[in-house]
């Protein structure tokens, strides 16, 4: 007897293992690792993965169950795919169904109602499987197990001569056409033909036209139009048997518009450098990885291409991955007018049904290239060329909740399984990868100059404490004014950037720029408005919001956090004769709505585009020749050790939107702090000093990349509860962890009460800790067999994005 390994879905200490099942007798030859299957748990049926098959068991057999049905006679998950989620459980601190479940697109999540093959190459099929498709396209696969015929058929499905579907139970889950199919038999349609009376003329005259189209399958419209029958007479001659109506599937397209085919362009000689090492690399079967830094514009996206052009050449897929804000129809389509049928997406803008179709089209192997946002890092190719993360320092990679895996862990470990090179690009890398790049981990590839030669930008920046001090008390310099009025004259057009993120908001002093910071920590503390309070989320330090400016004694105290509907009203009081389109969350719910905005504007259907940090990225457009960043601050005093180099980066690409095409580019930047190091580089557009000047911050105080961090969160309806367990695990790391390791709190939590839940947390900083993993492991399984109970919910994140 055969036994299988199933991990169940069930989120619970101790399920978090594989549990043993035996195999029935109809399941044996089919059942693969990588299937999902029912299986009685308690006294009920649930979900699992088959991850392992074997001889023999442990458990007693009058206690060993039988799986109950088998889901996939093709398995869902690869075994690359099963042995990924074992290494990402482990690396972040998650149950192995979560992450197993992380890899699969919702819909085969859902219930499920029957599995059916469709016909894809009948002809070469073995002959007991010829009849079940003589008359039919799809089969339900139970009709093979009553003939006894299940292992031709999965022998079948192995050389890709069929294919085999789950038709999922919510409806429009895959899509199919109606249409017709005439008998095959002529001798058949000559019976009914003469069957027929006189009367019947018109189906007599279908019946007739139909030996001309013997087993031929086609639309009824393409029926009607040729015979001009109505649509009862091909109903009464169906009914007769002379054909049938079939159902065939088709993929949903989540392309609006069709793309015009892009020829290669011819590479710089920087280009073309980066470009063969990559080539090197994957010729070799390296699994290197390379950092390609260029600036904006320097042409990153056709060094792709051709390095996936090559990939495709030897017979191999690639998986492109882009930040999610920046999927636009714009990048997706430079892909796709390279490459067209053999380019999948996915993202979040897409139905259920349009992700789930895309996603059998890289299971089948029928598409070479995913564009894809995080998740696509799963696609379930199996003979992986190459793995591209464009934007590489964007935030979104990291996934917030469990499994919380970053997509640059999972792509270099797939790298490396596949012997395949991946490529990091980005214009602002993030810190951690430029330092791994200057010490040879990755492999460092240079842009330095635009790819068309034309000249970066020239950036302002305009001192708002003088603003002030003119009287000025608008959000628009004289200077971003006067500027605006300009373009709106030479019907050249206009980004207006919000730079706003996140929950909170910081303190600020008008008159002299001085921003409100915690004693202990070179953090900005934050506003809270609901006890007046300002506070560090790092310490935990909390003070009272002062009425006068602690440096200069200024009154002029301003709490920042300005709306894109305020910016977007004051605008049109100044410009009434300006076309304005907003861009932020409110304006962009509807599916489809961010791509109809940037579409109006690529028509210059406006002269203003005025967003937040969602315009940063992919903005390609000729006619912009100004960009304005209304407040630079922003983003620099959130409460992150990371703000200046987020600061940085995301001036560094609005920037990046401005003169790309013939004329030249302006871009203006407002601050109140317009001296800080992240401003001006970024006014330079200098990476290296940038990057320089942040790691000598970040080494004084012991942060990424100098020291790794980990963040552990407990939280509790009670407050006094939370404190308690939180203080808990503070002792327990402490005793467990070497002096290495500094374990910063308990402190409260960023939000302090989210949900009616109150959250205290714990900040550890590492360099080499051999324990870690042992330790939050251990901390999970007392957390899991105790603390639970008492309502505690404890989450760990190592190298979270935000603390
Ligand atoms: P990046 O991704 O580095 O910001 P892009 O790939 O968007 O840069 O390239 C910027 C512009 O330069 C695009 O319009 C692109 O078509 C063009 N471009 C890139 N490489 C070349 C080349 N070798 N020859 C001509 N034009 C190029
Ligand atoms: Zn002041
Ligand atoms: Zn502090």
């Amino acid at each position: 007897m055969k036994i299988a390994e199933v991990i169940v879905d069930v989120s619970a200490y101790p399920v978090d293992r594989p549990f043993d099942y035996s195999i029935p007798e109809t399941m044996e030859e089919l059942i693969e690792c990588g299937c999902r299957v029912k299986v009685p748990f308690g006294n009920r049926d649930i979900l699992g993965f088959v991850v392992a098959i074997k001889n023999e068991t442990e458990v007693p057999p009058d206690k060993l169950k039988p799986i109950s049905v088998l889901l996939d006679i093709e398995p869902v998950l690869t075994g690359e795919m099963l042995e990924l989620a074992k290494w990402m459980k482990r690396e972040t601190i998650s149950y192995e169904i979560d992450c197993l479940q992380a890899m699969l697109p919702s819909a085969l999540r859902a219930k499920y109602e029957k599995m059916v093959i469709l016909e894809t190459d009948v002809k070469n099929l073995e002959e007991p499987l010829q009849p079940f498709f003589q008359h039919a396209t799809k089969v339900d696969y139970k009709e093979f197990e009553k003939d006894g015929l299940l292992i031709p058929l999965k022998k079948a499905l192995k050389m890709h001569l069929l294919s085999i579907e789950n038709v999922v139970k919510q409806k429009g889950k895959i899509k199919e056409v109606r249409k017709v199919k005439i008998a095959a038999d002529q001798n058949l349609l000559q019976m009914i033909y003469e069957g027929l009376s006189n009367r019947a003329k018109k189906q007599k005259q279908l019946v007739l036209w139909m030996q001309k189209h013997v087993g031929e399958i086609m639309e009824p419209e393409v029926i009607h139009e040729e015979t001009t029958c109505s649509p009862q007479v091909l109903q009464a001659v169906i009914e007769l048997g002379a054909a049938e109506y079939i159902f065939e599937e088709v993929y949903r397209n989540p392309f609006k518009k069709d793309v015009e085919k892009t020829d290669f362009l011819t590479l710089t000689a920087e280009q073309e450098t980066a470009l063969k090492d990559i080539l090197d690399a994957m010729d070799k079967g390296s699994p290197e990885t390379f950092l390609l830094h260029g600036v904006t514009g320097s042409g990153k996206t056709e060094v792709y291409l051709q390095a996936i052009q090559h990939c495709i050449q030897q017979g191999k897929e690639a998986i492109v991955l882009v930040p999610e804000i920046s999927l636009t129809p714009q990048i997706t389509n430079r892909f796709r007018s390279r490459f067209g049928e053999q380019v999948a997406v996915m993202h979040s803008g897409l139905s259920v049904g349009e992700k789930y179709d895309e996603w059998r089209k890289v299971h089948q192997q029928k598409v070479k290239v995913v564009v894809g946002a995080r998740s696509a890092v799963f696609a379930p190719f199996e003979n992986v060329g190459l793995i591209i993360l464009d934007e590489e320092h964007e935030s979104s990679y990291k996934q917030e909740d469990s499994p919380r895996y970053h997509a640059r862990d999972v792509a270099i470990w797939r790298g490396k399984f596949h012997q395949c090179p991946v490529i990091l690009g980005s214009a602002t890398p993030s810190l951690e990868s430029y330092a791994r790049a200057r010490k040879n981990v990755y492999k460092l590839l240079t842009l330095k100059e635009r790819a068309l030669k034309q000249p970066l930008p020239s950036v302002e920046i305009v001192d708002m404490r003088e603003e002030l001090k003119k009287g000025n008390r608008s959000m628009f310099s004289e200077k971003l004014a006067d500027s605006i009025r300009d373009r709106l004259k030479k019907k050249e057009q206009i980004v207006l950037f919000l730079n706003r993120r996140g929950y909170s908001s910081f303190v600020l002093c008008r008159d002299c720029g001085t921003v409100m910071q915690c004693e202990n920590c070179d953090i900005s503390l934050t506003y809270h408005r609901y006890n007046e309070k300002l506070k560090c989320h790092y310490c935990g330090y909390e003070q009272p919001v002062p009425t006068n400016c602690p440096e200069c004694g200024s009154e002029h105290i301003r709490y920042f956090g300005t709306g894109t509907q305020k910016v977007e009203e004051e605008l049109t009081k100044l410009f009434p004769e300006a076309r304005v389109l907003r861009m932020d969350v409110d304006t962009t719910k509807r599916k489809g709505a961010h791509e109809a905005i940037l579409e109006d504007f690529g028509a210059e259907k406006a002269d203003i585009l005025l967003g937040t940090q969602m315009i940063a990225k992919g903005l390609d457009f000729p006619n912009i020749t100004l960009v304005g960043v209304l407040s630079a601050d922003t983003s620099l005093h959130l409460p992150d050790f990371r703000a200046a180099e987020r600061t940085f980066q995301l001036l560094t690409q609005v920037s990046g939107r401005a003169g790309r095409a013939e004329k030249p580019g302006e871009v203006i930047i407002q601050s109140y702090t317009p001296e800080h190091y992240a401003i001006q580089f970024a006014k330079e557009q200098q990476y290296e000093p940038f990057y320089k000047k942040e790691m000598m911050m970040r080494h004084e105080a012991a942060y990424p990349p100098y020291y790794y961090i980990a963040l552990i969160q407990v939280s509790h309806e009670d407050v006094m509860m939370s404190a308690e367990y939180a203080k808990r695990c503070a002792d327990y790391l402490r005793s467990s962890l070497s002096f290495d390791a500094s374990i910063i709190g308990p402190t409260t939590a960023g939000i302090v009460r989210l949900q009616n839940r109150y959250r205290y947390q714990c900040l550890i900083k590492y360099k080499i800790e051999p324990n870690l993993i042992p330790t939050f492991l251990q901390l999970m399984k007392i957390y899991r067999t105790e603390w639970i109970k008492k309502g505690i919910v404890l989450t760990i994140d190592l190298n979270p994005t935000m603390i």
